[in-house]
C-alpha cells in the first residue's frame, strides 16, 4: 500500500501523512501493483555488523509501474540472472517475525 496526495497526485512509498511535494495532508490509500523493473542493484559481500549472520545478499532499487522507487533485497535469482531493466515482483515475506519487502521473480 502507498499514499497518494489528493491535491497534486504524488504517490508516496513508504506511506506518509503529509505530501512532501505540496505539503497537503489530504491523502488517500492506494494499492500498488507490485510489478517492478529493476533499475540498480548491488551484491553485498562484506556485510554490516547487523547482517553478519546473513549470506552475501543482493539489494536492488526497483521502479514500480506507478512510478515509485523501492529499495529491497532481491531474492530467488542467481547472480548472473540479475540485470538492470529486468522485471521483478515486489512481495512481502516474514523475517525474524517481521514483515519485509523483497523483490522476487515474476510468475
Ligand atoms: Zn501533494
Amino acid at each position: 500500500m502507498a499514499t497518494k496526495c489528493k491535491k497534486c497526485g504524488k504517490i508516496h512509498f513508504p506511506p506518509v501523512a503529509d505530501c512532501g511535494e505540496c505539503l497537503s495532508s489530504d491523502m488517500e490509500w492506494i494499492e500498488l501493483s507490485s510489478e517492478a523493473t529493476i533499475e540498480a542493484f548491488t551484491h553485498v559481500v562484506v556485510r554490516p555488523l547487523t547482517f553478519q549472520d546473513e549470506k552475501p545478499y543482493t539489494v536492488a532499487i526497483g521502479r514500480l509501474k506507478e512510478g515509485v522507487r523501492v529499495l529491497a533485497w532481491l531474492v530467488g535469482f542467481k547472480p548472473f540472472e540479475i540485470k538492470v531493466g529486468m522485471p521483478a515482483k515486489l512481495t512481502v515475506i516474514e523475517k525474524d517475525g517481521n514483515p519485509i519487502y523483497v523483490f522476487t521473480k515474476p510468475e
